[in-house]
């Protein structure tokens, strides 16, 4: 937590007490090797009522909700492009799942699935197209991130790219401003309600919120083009469903792991120790004796470690899509196990050796892989991010008690709903609370998808914009009714969402209200 000039002198007194304050100075302080920032004054590049840091997709939803329902609203986003995951680390992929919600019809996925029109994105000629197949596939990563950026300016808000957030100011327990570090130095933003939206609690943390960590698996995205895939799809015909159960003796032995199915388990915790499962269904037919052969000859390695517990293996992606646009081109991504997300030394490790692996994995296609012997690598995503990993510790939540996947019949029902997930219709409604994005100790923070208390829970994409378009609406209602977050009123949130087309439930009293002349 940086502290104001006046406080220079006090910095030096109190380096240690306020260096434990947050997680990257709790470490430093514990390495024993650490140095003092001098206080110096910041300009300050904005002054604005809610101040969004993270144009992922819960950054999109924020910056878009806040801005509509009347507040002057900045997203500050460290890249140069809005999406976060989708387009920079997903390298494209899904956005929605048919039969969900949130649905593609719900508040400002709708301007997506508009706006992806209007851009002539390849696959969706015509809305009616669009509504039709329930979701967004997004073949190309520029088409997302442009919708987003004309959606957000539409909306008012304005975007600061290339600014990192590197600190907040804090005074009597509100953010008055944060530092952002840009290309040409740092710069200061003043706001009235901070949305965290980094993925990761960063400001959260930083800013002296209560936080946790768990265990989330991480990736690497690919992209190998130029592949034959009526060439590989020949070849696939021929090949057995699944390899031969001295393969999978082989391979158990290997990664010391008993192999079951990944479609009948989800994935399920074990996914967490060792994500093979998922290998041997898809590929160990298609491709098993040649990995193993390669393996054997050390030329492709079957893993890499990271540091104690860490793991970067090779799970999915291989099955080649035909694109319009790009040719063939399969999507690998590396799954990575037992590294702290925080712990950038141990990240960026992870991210070098997944680069490493993703080239010796296709190099191994080349020469093995019928379709892939002109294939290449053409693009790799721009970091290896977790599926979660820190996020707030609200008192208004209780992580342990809530199940996100109710039975059909029973939903799961919350007074202060913002957003409804629902993973298909076998499962029942999951009712997302507004309480899980609001920060403890810290009055006007608030925090979003992977950040949000729940973390994992609320990490889908779908999710991630809808809640952010839930806490954008939330924070401009406290910033016009002049209250703290934590003490907005709920109703008039609420009213405002279904304004904007996400359909809520009507609690008692409003159902009631309605009914009364
Ligand atoms: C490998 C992988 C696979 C996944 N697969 C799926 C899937 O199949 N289905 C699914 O539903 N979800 C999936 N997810 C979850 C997906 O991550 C989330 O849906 C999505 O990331 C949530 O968006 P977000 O905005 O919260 O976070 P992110 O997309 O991570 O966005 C965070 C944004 O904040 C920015 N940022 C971070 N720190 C700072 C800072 N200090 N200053 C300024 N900007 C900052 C980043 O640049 C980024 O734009 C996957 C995630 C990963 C990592």
């Amino acid at each position: 937590m940086f502290r104001p000039r006046r406080a220079v002198a006090l910095v030096a007194c109190l380096a240690v007490s306020l260096f434990a304050l947050t997680p990257v100075r709790a470490a430093a302080a514990a390495a024993k090797d650490v140095v003092q920032e001098p206080g110096r004054e910041i300009p300050v590049l904005y002054d604005v009522d809610v101040v969004v840091i993270g144009g992922g997709l819960s950054g999109f939803g924020a910056a878009v909700g806040a801005a509509r329902t009347g507040a002057k609203t900045l997203v500050v986003e460290r890249t140069g492009y809005l999406g976060g995951w989708l387009r920079g680390s997903g390298l494209g992929n899904v956005l929605a799942i048919k039969g969900w919600r949130p649905s593609i019809e719900e508040g400002v996925l709708a301007d997506v699935a508009k706006k992806l029109v209007a851009l002539k994105a390849e696959g969706y000629p015509d809305l009616e197209t669009v509504k039709k197949d329930g979701q967004f596939l997004v073949t190309n990563h520029e088409m997302m991130p442009q919708a987003f950026q004309e959606i957000v300016e539409e909306s008012g808000a304005k975007i600061l790219y290339f600014s990192t957030y590197a600190d907040s100011i804090v005074k009597d327990g509100k953010i008055e401003a944060i530092l952002v570090q840009t290309p040409v130095g740092r710069a200061a933003i003043r706001g009235k309600v901070f949305i965290d939206c980094t993925g990761l609690a960063t400001v959260a943390a930083e800013s002296g919120a209560p936080t946790k960590k768990a265990e989330a698996f991480m990736g690497l995205a690919s992209w190998i083009g130029g592949v034959d895939v009526p060439k590989y799809t020949e070849w696939l015909k021929t090949r057995p469903k699944e390899g031969s159960p001295e393969l999978k003796k082989w391979l158990e032995d290997k990664i010391q792991h008993k192999l079951t199915y990944f479609s009948s388990t989800g994935g399920g915790p074990d996914m967490m120790n060792y994500p093979w499962d998922d290998w041997w269904e898809r590929n160990s037919g298609a491709y098993g004796e040649a990995f193993k052969a390669a393996v054997e000859k050390g030329e492709l390695p079957l893993y890499y470690k990271v540091g104690e517990k860490g793991i970067v293996s090779i799970i999915e992606g291989i099955k080649p899509i035909q694109f319009e646009l790009f040719g063939g081109v399969a999507r690998p991504r590396t799954y990575v196990v037992g590294v702290d997300p925080t712990d950038i030394k141990a990240v960026s490790e992870a991210h070098a050796k997944s680069a490493q692996l993703l080239f010796q994995y296709t190099a191994f296609l080349n020469k093995n892989v019928p379709g892939f012997e002109k294939a290449a690598i053409i693009r790799l995503a721009d970091a290896t991010i977790p599926r979660a990993g820190r996020s707030i510790e609200s008192n208004l939540f209780d992580d342990a008690k809530e199940n996100i996947n109710p039975p059909a019949d029973k939903p799961a029902k919350h007074d202060d709903v913002i957003a409804i997930l629902q993973r298909g219709e076998k499962r029942g409604a999951y009712e997302v609370p507004y309480g899980a994005m609001v920060a403890d100790k810290i009055d006007n923070l608030l925090a979003v998808g992977k950040s949000a208390d729940g973390g994992i829970k609320f990490r889908t994409h779908m999710l991630a914009v809808i809640m952010g378009q839930g806490a954008g609406t939330a924070a401009a209602v406290a910033v016009k009714d002049n209250v703290k977050p934590r003490d907005v009123d709920i109703r008039k949130v609420q009213a405002e969402l279904r304004k904007a087309g996400i359909p809520l439930p009507e609690k008692k009293e409003q159902a009631a209200a309605a009914k009364t002349p």
